[in-house]
């Protein structure tokens, strides 16, 4: 029988326009050989990075690749359109722009958060866009902030706060949030060192890196935390991406102010964009029980597997555990998370998940194993 193509690859293919991977393969080689890179543009991804589609790498190396390739065609198409059309001032959610695929979802995704930096020269799409007050809380510079808002009157305050700017079309709170990672700008591994020289040489000696501060002032007057940008992101998907390290502290805060823990993007839900976020950041997986401690779920099933799959090969063993009782297998599918056969063969043990064979049961046993034990406690206590 032959393999099902990774939904991963289906995309590529329709994005493409081709019917084969052989013929993606060399369309793509093609691209890759004509691409001459601008000034500040994404570096197109190594063609020799995507020679072998693997099935098992859904979130792997081959889709960085796209991605950021995706990333800089989508920039370039962006950047003529805005010098054409640059953003009207708004005070609404804007209409979510739906993506006609999660490869171009996430290129959207990587393209405001990477492109659109307020005030870099770097930065086409954001460039002049970006007001004074934005900057003051991009760079956490509470005191600059401060000012500002005193000055203020209080209908001109609740204006502010709902103020829309740049190309995400983001309201004031997610300033901070997006701002915080100018702190790790090391990590930006898409400017050269002569990019971060200048970029430091802009703000030089000025930020505060209050940004948690500014984010709390924000909320306490009164900013909506479940904002919107062009996308359908809230703040506490920034705060995925963004926060580093006070990103549990922002979701906290975020959360006690009523942010909706299980908003969700056109694809995702939060509890997966954390979980794709924090996968390999240990430190920060107490953030995953915060959301799930709020209630957070999965968006649908397809999130649900996405995230069981995802902790189970990144992530520890009782994080995969703890996120299975969040997303569980429909009733009477296999329990084991890459299978979706049918049986109602009940784990001997437990009498609680079904397995489609004993080899199943058997790859699945590190990920069931505690609940199993769980299970069975239960059961006994019950009947005791
Ligand atoms: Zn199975
Ligand atoms: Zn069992």
């Amino acid at each position: 029988m032959a393999r099902a193509l990774d939904p991963v690859i289906v995309d590529w293919l329709k994005l493409f326009n081709c019917s084969s991977c052989e013929e993606l393969y060399s369309k793509l080689e093609q691209i890759h050989a004509e691409h001459k890179p601008v000034e500040g543009e994404h570096v197109p991804f190594s063609i020799h990075d995507i020679k072998h589609f693997n099935t098992s790498d859904r979130k792997g190396t081959t889709f960085n690749c796209m991605k950021i390739y995706w990333s800089a065609i989508k920039a370039a198409e962006l950047i003529k359109d805005l010098r054409e059309n640059p953003p009207k001032e708004s005070f609404e959610n804007p209409v979510v722009h739906q993506c006609s695929s999660d490869i171009e979802y996430s290129a959207m995704s990587t393209l405001i958060a990477d492109v659109d930096l307020p005030g870099s020269k770097y930065n086409f799409v954001g460039h002049g866009y970006y007001s004074d007050l934005f900057f003051h809380m991009f760079f956490g510079n509470y005191s600059d902030f401060n000012e500002h808002i005193k000055k203020l009157s209080e209908q001109d305050l609740k204006k502010t706060l709902k103020k829309r700017e740049g190309y995400p079309q983001v309201s004031p709170l997610f300033a901070p949030i997006i701002g915080r990672r100018m702190i790790h700008i090391e990590r930006m591994s898409w400017l050269t060192e002569q990019n971060k020289r200048d970029i430091r040489m802009m703000y030089n000696g000025r930020n505060e890196n209050k940004q948690v501060k500014i984010l709390e002032k924000l909320l306490k007057l009164g900013a909506d935390p479940n904002a919107h940008d062009i996308i359908g992101n809230t703040p506490l998907c920034y705060a995925a991406l963004f926060a580093y390290d006070v990103a549990e502290k922002v979701v906290s805060t975020l959360l006690r102010y009523g942010a909706n823990p299980n908003h969700s993007t056109q694809y995702n839900s939060i509890l997966f964009i954390f979980c794709n976020s924090l996968a390999s950041r240990p430190d920060q997986w107490s953030i995953i029980d915060l959301l799930l401690s709020n209630n957070a779920k999965p968006k649908d099933y397809e999130d649900a597997m996405c995230i069981r799959f995802l902790m189970e090969e990144k992530s520890s063993l009782e994080y995969a555990v703890k996120l299975r009782e969040a997303c569980p297998k429909k009733k009477n599918e296999c329990e084991r998370t890459v299978c979706a056969v049918s049986s109602v063969k009940k784990c001997g043990a437990c009498d609680f998940v079904v397995y489609c064979t004993p080899a199943c049961q058997k790859l699945d046993w590190k990920f069931h194993k505690p609940t199993c034990k769980k299970k069975r406690e239960e059961k006994s206590k019950n009947s005791a």
